[in-house]
This record gives C-alpha cells, sequence and structure tokens, in this order.
C-alpha cells in the first residue's frame, strides 16, 4: 500500500481512504501546483515512468516544460496507486485500442494488475504551466483545462472566458469518449455538431461540469454516466508532490 501518500494527501480535509465506494458518478479531481520544488521532487522519482513517458519527456525541449511533465506524470501515478491499493511501480499504463481503427494508440487506460487491491479506475491528466489536473472515475472520464486569458488576443474579458469555458468543455469530452487519441478526429469538435454557442451540461451518456481551479485557469470534466445518474459529483483535493514524495 502507499501509505506514504495515504498520509499526506488530504482531499477536502480528509484522509484520503481506497476503500471510500463512490457513486459510479463521482469523479476524484486532483489539482497539483507546479513548483520548483514539486519539479525537484518529481526528477527524483522520475524512474516511475515508463518508457513511452520517458520518450515523450526527452523528446521536451525546454526545461520548464520538462519540469512540468514530470511533476504531472508521477503525482498521476502516485493518484493512481492510491486507487488502485497498490505501489506506484506497479502501476502499469497501456493504450485502449483506437475507436477509429483497433490500433493500440486510444486514451490511455490503467492495465488491471496483480499487485492491484481495486479495480482499475479510468482517468485523465491536463497539464499547463503553473498547474497539473488529474481526474479519476469508476466511469469514462476526460479532462480538459487551459489558461484562462488563452482568446484574450482578439476577444473581450466575458467573450474569451466563454470560448475558454467552450473549449475546455469539448477537449474533455474528446478525451473522455477517446475521439482525442484517434489522429483523425483531432480536429472534430464535439459543439459544433450542436449548437455552436453552446456549453450543454450533458451529451447524450455524458456529462459535463465545470472544474475549480485557481485563478488563471478554466477546466471541464466529462463523465460517462449511465441514465439516471444526471448529477456528477466532484471530490476535490490538492496534492502536494514535494510533500506527497516525504521531499520537505
Ligand atoms: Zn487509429
Amino acid at each position: 500500500m502507499s501509505s506514504m501518500l495515504m498520509s499526506t494527501i488530504q482531499p477536502e480535509g480528509r484522509r484520503l481512504a481506497s476503500a471510500i465506494v463512490y457513486a459510479m458518478s463521482d469523479v476524484e479531481i486532483w489539482r497539483v501546483p507546479i513548483t520548483h520544488g514539486g519539479a525537484a521532487a518529481a526528477e527524483a522519482a522520475r524512474f516511475l515512468l515508463d518508457s513511452e513517458e520517458l520518450r515523450r519527456l526527452e523528446a521536451l525541449d525546454r526545461p520548464i516544460g520538462r519540469g512540468e511533465y514530470l511533476v504531472a506524470h508521477v503525482a498521476m501515478r502516485l493518484v493512481l496507486a492510491e486507487r488502485l491499493g497498490c505501489d506506484p511501480h506497479d502501476v502499469v499504463l497501456e493504450r485502449e485500442p483506437c475507436i477509429e481503427c483497433d490500433g493500440p494508440h486510444g486514451r490511455p487506460m490503467v492495465a488491471e494488475t496483480g499487485g492491484a487491491v481495486f479495480p482499475a479506475p479510468y482517468f485523465s491528466l491536463s497539464h499547463r504551466q503553473g498547474l497539473a489536473v488529474i481526474a479519476v472515475s469508476a466511469n469514462p472520464v476526460g479532462l480538459g483545462m487551459e489558461l484562462a486569458d488563452l482568446h484574450t488576443d482578439n476577444s473581450t474579458g466575458a467573450e474569451s472566458l466563454d470560448l475558454t469555458a467552450r473549449l475546455v468543455r469539448e477537449k474533455a469530452y474528446v478525451k473522455g469518449t477517446g475521439l482525442a487519441a484517434s489522429s483523425s478526429s483531432a480536429e472534430l469538435t464535439a459543439f459544433s455538431l450542436t449548437d455552436p454557442a453552446s456549453i450543454p451540461d450533458s451529451l447524450g451518456f455524458w456529462q459535463l461540469a465545470t472544474v475549480p481551479v485557481p485563478p488563471g485557469f478554466v477546466a471541464a470534466v466529462a463523465v460517462h454516466t449511465l441514465g439516471d445518474s444526471k448529477t456528477v459529483r466532484l471530490h476535490v483535493g490538492d496534492l502536494d508532490l514535494a510533500r506527497a514524495l516525504g521531499v520537505t
């Protein structure tokens, strides 16, 4: 068990217990500030990453981008280990089959592994400068996040926030469905199929919700729910990576 993490992560002021039974539409949200201390701690824990993550890490040319990637991915592995009830070393990530061509490049998923006590959850990760956010759920889930000032070049503040809010919902949806991982659908915008001006709260079985994030960011989550449950319950926690790794 990752008892080190269990004793240091405090979602909503409570100790996180993997034994908490969440409803199907519940989503755990972990906000991870990307700090110098966190990046240093993540660097020391880079052995937790797998070969695909290390390849992507090495392909990043800016040190800031590398620190951000390391913090996001090490934190993601700690959170998944906690949810699985296994050691962070034993979290195995795979790719679902692509929803278009069945190739081995669909959205990331957690493999069922021998060391796990609990069923493999669905997860989604997003990181931008200064913040990583991880969503974990028993149901397929997608997370979208952007900087709040993304569109300020050519629109007013309110228009810009509307555009960004719509964009993060689209991203959450296409990541949740797996469309984002399929190359030919990369340009697909889910909501232009319905109403270009709309930011819906649901699309079929997908429920969308705004994720509370610090000022300067906008985030949303999409979770696949089965019919009767139309409410997404978010359990939001903050993860200090340096503390979680026992570095401070
Ligand atoms: Zn494909």
